[in-house]
């Protein structure tokens, strides 16, 4: 995380390390793992927070990617539930739907094989949330594919944006935490 708790990126354990050691940054949280070395011991954090603000340039939208997609969908069917394991266009592409976060969602591969080119009010489904376009830097994170319960507190706060409280859930829906 930036100083200003904003999160930043996902590094390796070794590499949240040194920041630490170097007093680049305070670990925030710690794992109950440790990394050894001729002498010591260390804890390996799990959140690290720079001491000093770095300028992040602002970037676009967060890329739409199956990980994200899986991420903005806790990795579960919208349709049924069930674990996913593709995407699905609501609006099938053939009836014009557009490649889009609004019209993109995660999917198993019973209910894609059962809709395939339908909508589905034809199918009478429904969808267990409207999907959305992920705004904030925690989406940053949680498309890197890496997710740990102990960043939630982090990152819950910055996947807003117009989304609002159904992002907040979704952060805990796929760090797997009751809301
Ligand atoms: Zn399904």
């Amino acid at each position: 995380m930036n100083a200003t708790y904003e999160p930043l990126c996902v590094v390796a354990d070794r590499r949240a390390l040194v920041l630490v050691l170097a007093q680049k940054a305070d670990a925030v949280e710690q794992t109950n793992r440790v990394a050894r070395s001729e002498h010591r011991a260390e804890p390996l954090p799990s959140v690290v927070r720079l001491i000093r603000y770095v300028r992040v340039p602002r970037r676009a939208a967060v890329p739409l990617t199956r990980r994200a997609v899986f991420a903005r969908d806790g990795g579960r069917c919208v349709y049924c539930d069930l674990p996913a394991t593709s995407l699905d266009h609501v609006v099938p592409r053939s009836r014009g739907g557009l490649h889009v976060w609004e019209n993109v969602v995660s999917a198993c591969r019973r209910c894609n094989h059962i809709k395939a080119d339908r909508i589905i009010s034809d199918l009478g489904w429904r969808m267990r949330h409207v999907p959305f376009q992920p705004i904030g830097p925690a989406w940053r994170i949680l498309g890197s594919g890496r997710a740990d319960p102990a960043w939630a507190p982090y990152l819950v706060d910055h996947a807003g944006g117009g989304a609002g409280h159904a992002a907040g859930r979704a952060v805990l829906e796929h760090l797997a935490l009751p809301a």
